[in-house]
Order: structure tokens, then sequence, then C-alpha cells
């Protein structure tokens, strides 16, 4: 029986595990899936845990419940390091596993360390743990006697950076005095222009104020014993001024940097520490080693470099199982991967998306938001899950309705 590992179980990983438990094997092989937390995260929904447009268990569903231990064996643990001369993967726990088939799919994590403060005061915002952990610094925050207003600065105006100052900004409401810092000289930087356009808009029409070419020098405590009385250092580009302001939190969405068990890998790697894979998403001199995802530096069949996006990772699976069957069976040839750009999308506010797809389509407002929504569901892992959330979705305001105020 054949030994298959994966490791990750995200975007690239657990839907990987689930179209291998679909292949025609003549042997049911012996499929493992290795994560460090308990719960597959759909990171494009996380801002919704912030606004209480979802629920924990919607966005972050325990593998258990997704994986039927028959097909799919889920082990919780955190990988420290990986030998694939000797076929073999070491947990943290001291638990080994050898397998014949490898799956690396490990993601990537937020650096931290590149100013001064930023892993002492700043929020990351990845995980389950960084969503819940700024939910509850804000609640916090709400909490504050007399009301003031809550001063927020989030460094990085990429995807996440906007899509967090427009959900922030409407939770807050009038409260909320949101800064969006870029080192650039705009927003969005490789988005479509009419994205760009829509989130120029939710931005400005919620007050975020937006600092291009500035750059965050360093986070401060005021008062050591307060961690959200802070002072964030800046310097603007253009005039070379300084600045230092007063700031209740930081949040930081800056950059993606590969995990200390990638970088120990002894693999072929791209500058930025991605892992180089052919095509068929093999890893160079092992043939039944896998890298998808975030961690690894894809050109597809037809020259195109892959960007680092959950969209890429889920069409990604599909061709690392099969390609991982065909190289464990030998019974059909593997395939290239080719990469079909389906359009991006953007949440900019509670209720509010714009969507933007092929051919200069675009949606915008409730409509790209109901647009996103279903898009988002259809990808869900299984359909019990999706039925789930779907049938959430629908009856939730219906019972919130009836709920007294
Ligand atoms: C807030 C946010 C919003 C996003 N929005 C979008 C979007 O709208 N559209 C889009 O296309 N992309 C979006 N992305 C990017 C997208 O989520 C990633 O590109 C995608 O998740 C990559 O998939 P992956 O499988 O490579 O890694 P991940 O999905 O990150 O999964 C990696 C898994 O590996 C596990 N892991 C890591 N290290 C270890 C270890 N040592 N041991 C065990 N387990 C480990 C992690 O727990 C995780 O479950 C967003 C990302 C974030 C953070």
């Amino acid at each position: 029986m054949s030994r298959i590992c994966i490791l990750g179980g995200g975007f690239g990983g657990l839907y990987t595990a689930l179209e291998l438990s679909r292949q025609p094997w003549p042997e049911p092989p012996q499929i493992t899936l290795v994560d460090r937390q308990e719960r597959f995260v759909f990171a494009p929904l996380l801002y919704e845990l912030l606004t209480g447009e979802m629920e924990d268990w919607e966005v972050a569903p325990r593998f258990q419940n997704l994986l039927s231990p028959e097909s799919v064996q889920f082990v919780q643990g955190s990988v420290t390091a990986i030998d694939p001369k000797a076929r073999r993967v070491t947990l943290g726990e001291g638990q080994s596993l050898d397998y014949d088939g490898l799956v690396l799919a490990l993601g990537g994590e937020t650096p931290l360390d590149r100013v001064p403060g930023a892993a002492e005061y700043a929020f990351p915002f990845r995980t389950l743990a960084d969503a819940q952990r700024l939910r509850t610094h804000l609640k916090h925050l709400e909490a504050r006697e007399p009301a003031q207003p809550i001063r927020l600065a989030i460094a990085g105006a990429g995807a996440s950076g906007v899509e967090l100052a427009c959900k922030l900004a409407d939770r807050l409401g009038s409260r909320g005095q949101i800064r969006l810092i870029e080192l650039g000289s705009h927003i969005l930087s490789g988005f479509a222009e009419s994205s760009r356009g829509a989130a120029q808009q939710a931005l400005q029409e919620r007050g975020i104020q937006v600092e291009l070419r500035t750059q965050v020098l360093r986070i401060e405590a005021v008062d050591e014993k307060r961690k959200n009385d802070l002072a964030l250092h800046v310097r603007r580009i253009d005039s070379e001024a300084m600045a230092s302001d007063p700031v209740d939190a930081v949040l930081w969405t800056v950059g993606t940097q590969m995990s200390g068990v990638i970088r120990a890998l002894d693999l072929p790697k791209t500058e930025q520490g991605r892992l180089q894979v052919f095509p068929t998403l093999q890893i160079p001199s092992f043939p039944t080693v896998f890298a998808l995802g975030d961690v690894a530096a894809v050109v597809d069949a037809d020259g195109q470099s892959v960007p680092a996006t959950a969209q890429a990772a889920f069409q990604q699976a599909s061709y690392c199982a099969w390609n991982l069957w065909a190289a464990l069976t030998q019974e059909r040839p593997l395939l290239p991967f080719r990469y079909w750009s389906l359009g991006e999308m953007l949440s900019l506010g509670v209720d509010t998306a714009v969507l933007s797809a092929l051919g200069g389509f675009t949606l915008t407002g409730p409509l790209g938001y109901l647009a996103r929504r279903a898009a988002y569901l259809v990808r869900m892992p299984t359909l019990e899950h999706q039925l789930k959330v779907g049938w959430n979705w629908i009856s939730r305001p219906l019972w919130e309705g009836l709920l007294p105020r």
C-alpha cells in the first residue's frame, strides 16, 4: 500500500487530499494530512470574522469534519524537518512519517522582523488565531470608558490592507480613525484599474487616510504596561520628513516569507525562497515529491508565472492529485499545470465588494458582494460544508430578525 503524506492543510494541501481520495486507485493508499492547526482556514473570508458577517466554523471548519478517516487520516502536528532522500518527515512531537509520495503545501508566513517593534506590538492577519486576537483587542478598545476614538494603522495597501481597512471602518463607525500606510506610490499594486477605482472610492467614503510613499520605521510602546498605547514612527519618502503619532493598534499585512522548515530544505529555490518545481508541480530529482500553493514558484505549461493566491493553489490541487496518482500508479501520463485567471475579488466593507472578471466585466456594491459570496461558497471544501454554510446564510438573517433586540 502506498503511503502519501500531505504537509499543510490549506488551499493547496486540503484540496489535494480531497482530490486524491477520489482517484481510481488499484489499491487505496494511506493518505495522511498534517497541519499544526485543527482547522482549515478559508483566508479570503477571514475579514468577515471581524465584522460578525460570518462565524468561525464557517470560515474555519475542523479538518475532522471535512475528512472521512477511511480515506484521509488527519494528524495535528508541526512539521519540523523533511528529508527527501530518506523519504521521511519529522513532526515536533518526535513522531516521524515515512512516505512514498509527498506533497509540500505549507504556505507562507507574515514576516514581523522587518521593522523594530512589529514582532512585539503589531497584529498579523493570516490565521484564525490572528483574527480572534484582533477581534478581542478591538472589543477591549471599544469597551473603553469614556468612549474614545479608536486609532488604527494598517501597514501595507495590498489586498489584505485595503480589505481590512474597509471592514474595520464599517465595524468601528464614527469612532474609527484608520490610516492605511503604503511604501509604494499606489494601492493594490498588480490589480485591475476597475478594482483599484472601486477600492479608492470605498476608502474615501469611509474616511480612511491613505498615506502613500510612506515607510514604517518602528513601533514603540509609550507605556510598557499598556500595549495599546503605541507610537508609530514613519518617514515620508518624497520629503524625507519623519512623523511619530499615537495609535491604539498597528496591523501588519506586508510581505510573505517561507517557514523555517522550507528554508532548511536543500532543494532548488527562487530568490524569494519559494521551491522551484516543474510545470507538473514535481520537485526536480524527486519525481514523487510535489509542491504547490504559496511555497511553490510555478511557471505553467504556457510559460506564465503563477501568482501566490488561493485561486492558483485551488487549481493546482487537481493537477497535483492527478500527477501524484499517475506517478505512483504509472497508469497515465503526468499533466503540466495550466493556470486560468478567473479575475479578482475584493471585499470593500460590510455587504459590499468588487468583482473584476475576464473581459473587463465588473460588479460592485451589493451585487459584487453576492457574486463574491456565491463564488466562495462553491469553492468551500466538501459539499456538506457548502450546504451547512449556504443554509446558515439563508436562515441566519431570518432567525436574527425574530430575536428581540
Ligand atoms: C487574509 C488573507 C486574505 C486572502 N484573500 C485572498 C483572496 O481573496 N483571493 C486569493 O486568491 N487569495 C487570497 N489570499 C491568499 C491565499 O490565502 C493563499 O495564497 C493560499 O491560502 C495559499 O494556499 P497554500 O495551501 O499554499 O497555503 P495556506 O492556505 O496558507 O496553508 C498552509 C497550511 O500549512 C499549515 N502549516 C504551515 N506551517 C506548518 C508546519 N510547520 N507544520 C504543520 N502545518 C503547517 C498552516 O497551518 C496552513 O493550514 C489571502 C490570504 C490572506 C492571509
